[in-house]
Order: C-alpha cells, then structure tokens, then sequence
C-alpha cells in the first residue's frame, strides 16, 4: 500500500483544456471536434469502446501526436505547439514502457537524468517515490525480475518524480489481474489526491471509469457522446449509448411503448436491470434464464416478446420456464427519442 502518512508536498495540478480537436488518419477520422476541460486536481477519465479516439485524445494532450485542428491548453496557456518535453505532463502507458536493461531506480529516474535534474535532487525524489509506493526493497531489481503490479508501480514512480502537474494514463491496469486491478484502482486514486495532480485516465471498462473519476467523458466514434460526473451519467444517460454503455448489466431498452405509457415522441424506453422489482400483480412475463450470482440474481425475462433483465437481490426461488410478474416506479424508466437523445420527461406532456 502507498504510505500516505509521508510527508510529500503536493505537487498541485493544473487545468486541462482539450479545445476543438480534429484529427483525421488515412483510414478516416479519429477525433470530430473533442472539446474537453478538466479542473486542477481533477481525476477525468476518457470512458469509450475500442477505436473511439482516446488514445488519440491522450497522445495529443501529451504532444506526442499533432492535431489537424484545435488547441491544448495547460493552466490556461497554448501548449499546442510545445514539444512533450516542454509542456510538464507526466504519462503512463499499458505497456509500462520500462527499460528491462535497467534497474527499478534507474527506470524511476530516467526522465529527470534527460532533464538533467542534478543527482542530489534525483535521489531525494526517488526515495520519496519509493517509500510512497512501497518499491525499497527493489530498486536493485530489473523490471524482468517484478511482478505486473510492481513493474505498474515503477511506471507509477516515473510519474510521481517527474512532479508535474497533469498525468495522463492509458489503460494503466489492463494487463493485471482483477484483484490486482481493484487494488491499483485504489492506489493510483489516492496517489492523485495526495499529489494533487491533474488526471486524464483512459479506459473501456466503465466499472473503472465509474469507481475512479470525478467527471468521466464518454467517446463515441471521435465525438464526446456526454461529459459529467458518475453518478450523473448513471442517472441521467444524455442518449442511447450512454445508457447502454454504463452498468452492469448495461440498461434494458426496449420498444417504447412495451412497459407502459410513453412520450409521443418517444422512440425507446429503458430500464435499469436493478430497477426491476418481483411484483404480484404486475406486467406478466416468462423467466428465461436465472443466473445466480451470490449478492444478486439477475433474471432474463421475455416480456410480450421483447426481453429484458432484472437484477434482482439475494436469490429467488425462480427456475428457467416459470412464469412471474414485475413491477417497477416510473420514475425509473429513461425515454429517447428516433435519434437516441433523451427525452426530458418533465417537459414531455403528451404522453400517449
Ligand atoms: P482502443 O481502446 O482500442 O485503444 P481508442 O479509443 O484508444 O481505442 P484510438 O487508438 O485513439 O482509439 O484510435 C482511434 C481511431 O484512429 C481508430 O480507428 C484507429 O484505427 C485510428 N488510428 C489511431 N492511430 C492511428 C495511426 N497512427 N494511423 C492511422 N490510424 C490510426
């Protein structure tokens, strides 16, 4: 665990602007006019299917790739045309990217050496690193010779020396295990609190995104599908996608009308799997399959044809081919319209 008693002096974060950006490949368009800011000290975490743009996001906010259109700007200030070097961003990748001809400490330092950070000043910040991340004992040691929580940790330790005020990660912990994983979540949390420092943290897996970050923008093919903070995002999905991509199981959306009445211009309606109760005289419906899952249960249900899933808590006395009945408030239930936008149902009178 990171020892955070130790007495580190935040390093303090500072604004992150992604303004308009463009970025078209051969193959076609990567980003469509991203516009993105994330406040000092923020966690962001870039949430989106494969292929949607994030990488491209990070590697233009690092400089390491050069927009078609567009500005980043860090605490205000046009960096757009400033080498990685200049523009104080420290990055994590999938990979690592670790030296495995060098040592642990040699790898933690190796930025500052090229910055020509004198040795003194790079051996106290290597300590400090060191304590906080619990790598003492293996600063001798080779990256062939960690495990891949320690060999994330020394890619971690490269951030933390380097003292800048915004890190950008890539999919940081997608070649660990789920345990592991649960606990890197933690620790790089607690981390960016501790130092204070701006986070633009790229993943797919919305569990992630969800437990991590203060504000989470959601990619879609290039574009920002929404931007908001988690719980906001749960509860209010600004189209389809959005309420299909966050939670597990994703939202049930079905045909408009099939759980009730609908807004006119109401295309689907969804429902979240845990918004779905057992209920004596309710819609009836088919059990169709009964997954068992310890906490919950999740339940496929066929409902006049269509098929939608309750999770529902603990475990029933259900079997697959039995027939139930379901209810559910109707405050639960999330309209979109033709073109996948929700509907605010406050402001939708016409309901049919
Ligand atoms: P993943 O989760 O799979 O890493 P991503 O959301 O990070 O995906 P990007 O890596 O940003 O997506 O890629 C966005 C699009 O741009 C993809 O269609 C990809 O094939 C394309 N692309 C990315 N880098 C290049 C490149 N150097 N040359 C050509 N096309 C590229």
């Amino acid at each position: 665990m990171i020892a955070l008693m130790l007495p580190i002096q935040p390093i303090g974060g500072a604004e992150l602007t992604l303004r308009g950006l463009a970025k078209h490949w051969p193959g076609g368009r990567a980003l469509d006019h991203v516009s993105i800011t994330v406040g000092a000290g923020k966690f962001a975490v870039l949430l989106g299917p494969s292929g949607c743009g994030k990488t491209t996001c990070l590697r233009i906010a690092a400089g390491l790739e050069q927009p078609d259109a567009g500005a980043v700007l860090i605490g205000g200030r046009d960096v757009t045309h400033l080498p990685p070097a200049a523009r104080g961003v420290a990055m994590v990748f999938q990979s690592y990217a670790l030296f495995p001809h060098l040592s642990v400490a040699e790898n933690v330092v190796f930025g500052l050496r090229a910055r020509g950070v004198p040795k003194a000043e790079r051996a106290k910040r290597l300590a400090e690193a060191a304590a906080m991340l619990g790598l003492d004992k293996l600063l001798d040691r080779r990256p062939g010779q960690l495990s891949g929580g320690q060999q994330q940790r020394v890619a971690l330790g490269r951030a933390v020396v380097a003292q800048a005020r915004i890190c950008l990660m890539d999919e940081p912990l997608s070649n660990l295990d789920a345990q592991l994983r649960a606990d890197m979540r933690r620790e790089i949390l607690q981390l960016q609190r501790r130092l204070g420092m701006t986070m633009l943290y790229v993943t797919h897996d919305q569990t992630e995104a969800m437990a991590m970050a203060d504000q989470v923008i959601l990619l879609r093919a290039g574009h920002v599908e929404q931007d908001a903070a988690p719980a906001e995002l749960y509860a209010h999905p600004a189209t389809r996608f959005a309420a299909s991509f966050i939670g597990t199981p994703p939202m049930n959306l079905l045909p408009a009308g099939a759980l009730g009445p609908a807004p006119a211009r109401a295309e689907t309606v969804g429902i979240r799997p845990e918004a779905v109760r057992l209920e004596r005289g309710g819609l009836p419906v088919r059990v169709e399959h009964v997954e068992y899952l310890g906490a919950d249960t999740n339940l496929t249900l066929s409902l006049a044809g269509a098929r939608l899933v309750a999770r529902v808590p603990g475990q029933v006395a259900l079997l697959a081919g039995a027939d139930a009945t379901i209810g559910f408030d109707p405050a639960a239930l999330h309209f979109f319209d033709p073109a996948g936008l929700r509907l605010h149902i406050e402001t939708e009178k016409a309901f049919a």
